[in-house]
């Protein structure tokens, strides 16, 4: 490609909203351009970047059996009340009527979609398992779209959903999956871990989630330093602690604490360790039909993992609560309390089962209890509702867990018969009996890893795409268009390296050096080529675009010496 030619609209504009580095470059570079909150038009350089990735998710996609398909983008409403998830997904979800008042929803994902094509095609666990995969357009309307295409409204997604006649199979496609994903970001050239995720009421490591790691990262993984242990912060665990602080001394009894309302106020009052004290955090639990107070109790060196806090009490979300609520069931804020109170459902942290010489709220202002021995407490369910933090012990070695940012590019999941015994989907099995798929769903975010491969790799010029994502692997720059030797010599380099199946620009552009340099580093070529006033003495240069470090290479062996460089 001719860059004279070539509709890449660079920039120095920063648009309005953008914090991230791959926000900022890909939208500078000419790479994308918003269109609407959400919304994103893709250049031409944006464009062959998602087809490169398509390109190698197609591949080990493929490799492993997975069929591609492309459904309607256009789902009917019916599907998604069969399902029920109508409710579920809330406004997300865009609506809206045809001419003859047919109501139809804009495609979130597509497990619906393809049960219900799969439904009375497939019948007999003869044609089992298949794998099922698409790359399309999605839309959620997201209530707040941001970071560029990292959180669109419209994005493109690689959804994938197996059907299968037994768990045990089930469980082989995961493994082969989760095996596909991990070549797929390897051939991207991105460092991911694979982490544990919430898997919400199924528990178990039926969920997966493939995170890039960033700094930049919406999510916080746990990672063990010692063995392979990873996990999403809302589904991590923890081992014992071993180093548990020295116990304070104190018999069971009420004791005043006027004013010494926080966990900070309390330990110094008591001159006791946080690992003493009970927090309380009280939430709304929310459910179909009605809501309720909960009182989570933990240790006070601790803090309330929401996501684990939510399953332990099987509700649809937790809200905050007014102080006037907390009045109304009896709770008195800075000294609360699980001991004495039967008007707000309890639960405490799994740490708390047996724990002694606790410091907690009494229920009434002013007082805390000391010396609680909680072993003696039934009826309160304890489960494991507390945050792991830095420095958290392993839970399956004696490793030490670290914290640290990831994008959340992929996710995989072991559905079992939930969407299809909502909808009905079964097959016959050997004994002829009628039976549910047991499938699975397997999401890639496709728009995002654009976004996720930049913020992995750039410098404060701008992008710098590893080799098998960049949208041209080398940029031969001619320095001075007007010098006759530069202009003929470049142009025949762009074309023998074209002919050599190397994806090339030209930049033949009528513009300062220092202007085409200052562009091609912000578009983030692997490799510029600069043709400049060294032509002369028989010299050109390599520019590497990840390390700013220029090669001189002898004019007459350049193709050679670029074909060896960049395509290793
Ligand atoms: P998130 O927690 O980031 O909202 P999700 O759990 O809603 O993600 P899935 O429903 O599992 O995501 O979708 C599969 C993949 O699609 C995600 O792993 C992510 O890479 C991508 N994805 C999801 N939502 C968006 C979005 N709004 N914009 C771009 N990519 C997205
Ligand atoms: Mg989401």
């Amino acid at each position: 490609m001719r860059r004279s030619k070539a509709f890449i609209p660079t920039t120095k504009e920063v648009p309005n909203d953008a914090v991230l580095a791959s926000h900022i470059f890909l939208s500078r570079a000419g790479f994308i351009a918003q269109v609407s909150s959400g919304l994103y038009n893709f250049l031409p350089l944006g464009k062959r970047v998602l087809k490169k990735i398509e390109t190698i998710v197609n591949e080990e996609m493929q490799s492993i059996g997975a069929q591609e398909v492309e459904l309607s983008l256009v789902t009917p409403v019916e599907l998604w009340q069969e399902s029920g998830r109508i409710e579920k997904f809330g406004k997300e979800l865009l609506r809206f009527k045809d001419r003859k008042e047919n109501r139809f929803v804009l495609g979130p994902t597509h497990e619906e979609m393809m049960v219900s094509l799969v439904r009375n095609r497939v019948s007999s666990y003869k044609q089992l398992p298949m794998h099922l995969y698409q790359i399309k357009t999605k839309f959620r309307d997201e209530a707040r779209p941001r970071f560029g295409l990292m959180r669109g409204r419209e994005f493109l997604m690689k959804d994938g959903y197996s059907f299968h006649s037994s768990e045990d199979d089930l469980n082989r496609e995961f493994t082969a999956v989760e095996a596909a994903y991990k070549q797929i970001l390897t051939r991207l050239g991105l460092d991911f871990r694979v982490v544990e995720a919430d898997s919400g009421a199924i528990g178990g490591s039926g969920s997966k989630e493939l995170m890039v790691i960033a700094d930049s990262g919406e999510d916080t993984i746990a990672i063990c330093d010692h063995c392979h242990y990873a996990a999403n912060i809302e589904a991590a665990v923890r081992g014992k602690r071993e180093d548990v602080p020295e116990a304070p001394e104190a018999t069971f009894n009420r004791f005043m604490t006027p004013d010494v309302t926080t966990i900070e106020a309390l330990a110094s009052f008591f001159k006791v360790d946080p690992y003493y004290l009970v927090k309380t955090v009280v939430k709304r639990a929310v459910y179909d039909d009605h809501s309720d107070i909960v009182l989570f109790c933990l240790r006070g060196s601790d803090t309330l993992q929401e996501v684990k806090a939510c399953h332990a009490v099987h509700a649809q979300e937790l809200v905050d609560v007014s102080e006037e609520e907390l009045n109304e069931v009896g709770l008195t804020v800075g000294f609360m309390g699980p001991l004495n109170l039967n008007t707000c459902t309890i639960v405490m942290d799994v740490e708390l089962e047996h724990a002694d010489a606790m410091i907690c709220g009494a229920n009434e202002k002013d007082y805390h209890y000391v010396g609680v021995n909680f072993a003696a407490l039934k009826n309160i369910p304890c489960v494991d509702i507390a945050e792991v933090k830095e420095g958290d012990r392993c839970p399956h070695c004696s490793g030490v867990l670290a914290l640290t940012k990831g994008i959340e590019v992929g996710h995989i999941f072991k559905l079992g018969t939930t969407y299809s015994s909502a909808l009905k989907a079964e097959f016959l099995n050997d004994k002829g009996q009628r039976e549910p798929f047991i499938m699975g769903t397997y999401g890639m975010g496709i728009s995002r890893l654009v976004a996720a491969v930049i913020e992995q790799h750039h410098d404060d010029n701008g992008c710098i795409w590893t080799a098998s994502t960049a949208p041209y692997l080398v940029n031969v720059m001619i320095s001075n268009i007007k010098d006759e030797q530069q202009m003929t010599f470049a142009q025949t380099l762009y074309e023998q390296l074209r002919q050599s199946g190397v994806e090339v620009m030209l930049d033949d552009r009528k513009e300062r050096f220092g202007f085409k340099m200052k562009d091609a580093e912000l578009i983030g070529f692997p490799y510029t080529v600069i043709v400049g006033k060294e032509l002369v003495n028989g010299n050109i240069q390599l520019m590497n675009r990840a390390t700013l470090q220029k090669e001189t290479l002898a004019a007459d062996r350049a193709l050679e010496a670029i074909i060896e460089r960049v395509m290793t």
